[in-house]
Parts: C-alpha cells; sequence; structure tokens
C-alpha cells in the first residue's frame, strides 16, 4: 500500500506534471513575474467559473480578509460578528485593524456559525458578519443574509475552504460560495481545494465600485501610478502562481466530485461506529469536503488519533483551541463555558485523510483501523 498522507500533493502533480510544467515555463519564458498576462486571465477565468462579477487576486487569503475590511471602510472600535471556530485568519485580521471580534457559537451539526447565535450579538456597533464556510461546506446563508440586511450590516465570506461549493437557495437557485455577501475572500494555500504551489488568495465580489477600491488597496492605495488614495497593503498574487491555477482551475469540480465519493464512502464505513458521528449534510449546501471531519465521543479523540499515527494513518484536529481561548484573544475578555459548543467540538474533532488521489486500498485500511480501535 502507498503511504497515506491527508493530502497527496505529489501524486496530484505527478498527475498534471506535463500541463503545469508548461504553464511555469511560460511564465519563466516571459519573465512577467509580477502582474504578468496569466493573472488577469486566472481572474476571468475564476469570475467564469464562480458567477461574479469580479474576482480581484492578491498574496494569501489572510490578506484577502484584511483588505475586504479595510475596502468596506471598518473603523477600530467596529464590532464583527463572527465564529471562534476557524482558523485564526479570520480574527487575526480584525484585531490588527482595532476591529471588534464578537464571537456567536456554532451549530453542532455543520460547525459553522449559528444565525440565532449571530442574532443574539447584534449591538449598535455591529457591521459586519463574517461567516466562515468550514470544512467545505456553506453556513447557513439566506438566513445571515436576512440578518444583515434587517441591521443594515455587511456580510463577508471566508470562503478559504469552500472555493467550488453551492449554496441552493429554498427556491432551488443556486450560488457559488463567496458570491453571497458583499465581498468573498478565498486562499489557494497548497493544501486548499484550489490550490497553488505557494501563497495566493482573491476576493469577489458584484460592486463594480468596491472592486475598484480593491485593486487599489491591494496596490499600496494606488490608483495613478505613484500616487495614493489611502493607506493600502502589498499583496500580489505571483504570475508562476496564476498559471498554476489556471491549470488546476479547469479540474476544480472533478477533484471535488472524487472528494465527495471518498466522503461518501467513510459515511457508510463508519455508519456502524456508535462512538463516531460523521459529517452531516445540508440541504441549503452542497460539501466539498476540504475536511473530513468526524466527531469523536466519550473523551477518546486523543487516544484514536494516537492509534492511527502508531499504524501510520496521519490525522490532524482542527482545530485544538477555539479562537476565543487563544492567547492573544485574550483581551477580548472571554472564558471557558462562554462558547460550549465550538469548545466541545475542539475536544472532539478529528479530520481524517482525503484527497482526489487516495485509493480503495487505503480507504479500507484506514476504516478497519477505527473499527479495531472501537473493538
Ligand atoms: C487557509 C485559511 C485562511 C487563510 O489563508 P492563507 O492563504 O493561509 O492566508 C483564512 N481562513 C480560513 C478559514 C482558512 O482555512
Amino acid at each position: 500500500m502507498k503511504e497515506i498522507h491527508m493530502a497527496d500533493l505529489r501524486a496530484q502533480y505527478e498527475r498534471l506534471k506535463p500541463e503545469i510544467d508548461e504553464a511555469i515555463n511560460s511564465v519563466l519564458q516571459s519573465t512577467a513575474f509580477v502582474k504578468g498576462p496569466e493573472i488577469k486571465k486566472f481572474e476571468e477565468e475564476l469570475s467564469g467559473y464562480l458567477g461574479i462579477r469580479n474576482v480581484i487576486s492578491c498574496g494569501n487569503g489572510t490578506d484577502a480578509l484584511q483588505i475586504a475590511y479595510m475596502a468596506l471602510g471598518l473603523k477600530p472600535g467596529d464590532e464583527i460578528i463572527t465564529t471562534p471556530f476557524t482558523f485564526v485568519a479570520t480574527v487575526e485580521t480584525m484585531g490588527l485593524l482595532g476591529l471588534k471580534p464578537v464571537f456567536a457559537d456554532v451549530d453542532e451539526r455543520t460547525f459553522n456559525i449559528s444565525p440565532a447565535e449571530i442574532r443574539k450579538k447584534i449591538s449598535p456597533a455591529t457591521r459586519a458578519i463574517v461567516p466562515v464556510h468550514l470544512f467545505g461546506q456553506c453556513a447557513e446563508m439566506e438566513e445571515i443574509l436576512e440578518i444583515a440586511n434587517e441591521n443594515n450590516l455587511y456580510v463577508i465570506e471566508d470562503t478559504a475552504q469552500a472555493t467550488g461549493t453551492d449554496y441552493i437557495f429554498k427556491t432551488g437557485v443556486k450560488k457559488k460560495a463567496g458570491t453571497l455577501g458583499i465581498i468573498g475572500t478565498t486562499s489557494f494555500f497548497p493544501s486548499k481545494n484550489l490550490a497553488c504551489y505557494g501563497d495566493g488568495g482573491a476576493l469577489f465580489t458584484m460592486n463594480d465600485e468596491l472592486a475598484t477600491k480593491i485593486r487599489s488597496i491591494a496596490n499600496h492605495g494606488m490608483k495613478v501610478r505613484y500616487y495614493y488614495d489611502s493607506i493600502g497593503v502589498n499583496s500580489r498574487l505571483d504570475t508562476i502562481q496564476a498559471a498554476i491555477l489556471r491549470v488546476k482551475l479547469r479540474y476544480l469540480d472533478s477533484f471535488n466530485e472524487a472528494r465527495r465519493k471518498v466522503a461518501s464512502f467513510y459515511d457508510t464505513a463508519l455508519n456502524d461506529c456508535p462512538e463516531i458521528i460523521t459529517p452531516s449534510r445540508t440541504e441549503y449546501s452542497s460539501h466539498i469536503y476540504h475536511q473530513y471531519t468526524i466527531r469523536v465521543l466519550n473523551g477518546k479523540r486523543d487516544k484514536l488519533k494516537e492509534f492511527l499515527l502508531s499504524r501510520k494513518i496521519p490525522s490532524i484536529v482542527y482545530y485544538p483551541l477555539p479562537v476565543h481561548l487563544q492567547k492573544a484573544y485574550r483581551y477580548l475578555g472571554y472564558s471557558e463555558r462562554d462558547l460550549p459548543v465550538s469548545e466541545m467540538l475542539c475536544r472532539e474533532v478529528l479530520s481524517l485523510p482525503i484527497c482526489p488521489e487516495i485509493d480503495m486500498e487505503q480507504l479500507e485500511y484506514i476504516t478497519k483501523t477505527i473499527y479495531d480501535f472501537f473493538s
């Protein structure tokens, strides 16, 4: 059996090698390493795929969040409601700008921010809601957009883990994750579903004026060369990464479909394991399984993780501690039991290997080993 990886980046490269190598080589030949023509082509192709007017690429998914908050003119002291069960970037960028993160707890079935909990956290200082489509499945956007409308709030979608996920409205209309709020942000970090070979990110918006502002902020706040309208940052996608992403975008749907097949295998195989809860699916979102994340009950998560590792099966805890209990965010004044669902999930979750390249032999070995642990 081949060695098992959380995500087999090497196997994927081998598979796409001729196309990827050619894409990289053509950029090397052109020497247009920054702002080369591949950038615009990639942005247009991604906007076509997502069905959104504007895609603005940038240096990484963390910058995309920071640029989004800056472009919307959010000011120090403004309150932003978000989830504590996320990668730190969602919140860290708020802290950098002096914005005040206000945490709303998540739904234990979907791991995503709960609309009912959002309602409880709205104050006169609230300016925005930042849902994170965690592990590849959308938060309950229709309800979140309604809350935002009623209270005149911006919605910024952190789509780093859900590029390609469909949101399904009650009417049956589908839209891509990241295109529902005023701005969507994403990351092309190597392990994401749409990924490059280094750092990369992007922002999405329907609003042309906002798109212009975003472009300017990502380029030092400059509109006319060497004249600065606002304080900006230097955050660009490399041309080489854009060339790689153009190749990978063509495979995104088929790779996501392959992940769904892996997830279905796990679902069925783990169904009879009483101490495991497999990830739930919802009627309002497709799932692209950025992670396949189970809950392990009765305090057995860490023991299972060790057992798997002793049999050469990697697994990862996303995330071991919610953001509100992290040392860096103590200044916000939260304590234990403030957000009980997120805290419980941090004790129970375990993400299993998933990628388009994982094979049946590996999957059977993984699930059999999990049963061995519980028997
Ligand atoms: C990966 C990730 C980011 C940050 O992306 P980088 O490109 O690594 O900066 C932000 N939010 C979430 C939810 C992520 O998973």
